[in-house]
């Protein structure tokens, strides 16, 4: 039986780990070393590292965990990761037999030219792509990059469990509503997301379900979200990827 965990890091970062029961666990995005090694004090025992992409924040620990756990590690083929990691790429399969599954490798570019994520076991582990209710900036990829990372996630099962890097969910809530003024399924998200936060617990990991519901970024072809685009362009969007390029581009400016 896996279990996943959300380590707390930096302001709002998580560093997950997927576990099974004899404490095994692949690391994803360990920005910070500390936290991890606090949870192998525990009883965790690191098998493999997983990097979604170059930001200071996600690789920061990488150096650190390796010295202190011979274990492979996986990430972009980006000569801005760290030189420890062996490089994959879409298509590609990692195994972790001690956990006896495989993650299959994603190139989702948008936020990064570079960006990986990484799907086993039901879980995905996406990095600052998809986040819940949100999405990541577009620090180097263009809209449709972006569009088209989105897109493939959107294809997964319904149950797939989402793990994102940070926990921005209240905030991206925020906008979700002015985006998309008539969706009461996402105002229950946002009622249990106040409340998690509320008990200081993750709203993460989320479902695909739910984010394909509540989400405005991956709702860009519903009618809600498509009048209040309109109104902003002054006209209908022509695309799919105006559509995007304007959402993503008025959460940019948006205080809310
Ligand atoms: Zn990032
Ligand atoms: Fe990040």
């Amino acid at each position: 039986m896996l279990s996943v965990l959300a380590l707390p890091a930096f302001q709002d970062n998580y560093i997950w780990l997927l576990a099974g029961a004899d404490g095994a666990a692949v690391v994803v995005d360990p920005g910070d070393a500390a936290p991890v090694l606090a949870a192998a004090e525990r009883g965790l025992r690191p098998v493999a590292v997983l990097i979604t992409h170059h930001h200071a924040d996600h690789v920061g620990g990488v150096d650190a965990l390796l010295a202190r756990f011979a274990v492979p590690c996986y990430g972009p083929d980006d000569p801005r990761i760290p030189a420890a990691a062996t490089r994959v790429g879409d298509g590609d399969r990692v195994p972790v037999p001690e956990l006896g599954l495989d993650f299959d490798v994603m190139a989702v570019p948008g936020h990064t030219r570079s960006h990986l994520a990484f799907h086993g076991a039901g879980h995905l582990f996406c990095g600052d792509t998809l986040f819940s209710l949100g999405c990541g900036r577009l620090f180097e990829g263009t809209p449709a990059q972006m569009l088209a990372s989105l897109d493939r996630f959107a294809a997964l099962p319904d149950d797939t469990l989402v793990c994102c890097t940070h926990e921005y969910t209240a905030a991206n809530g925020r906008f979700a509503c002015v985006a998309e003024p008539d969706n009461p399924v996402r105002d229950a998200r946002l009622a249990e997301v106040r409340a998690q936060r509320g008990r200081g617990e993750p709203s993460l990991p989320t479902t695909l379900a739910s984010e394909r519901a509540c989400n405005p970024f991956l709702r860009i072809d519903e009618p809600g979200v498509r009048t209040t685009l309109s109104a902003r362009l002054g006209h209908a969007p022509r695309d799919r990827t105006e559509a995007f390029a304007e959402l993503r581009a008025w959460k940019d400016g948006f205080a809310g």
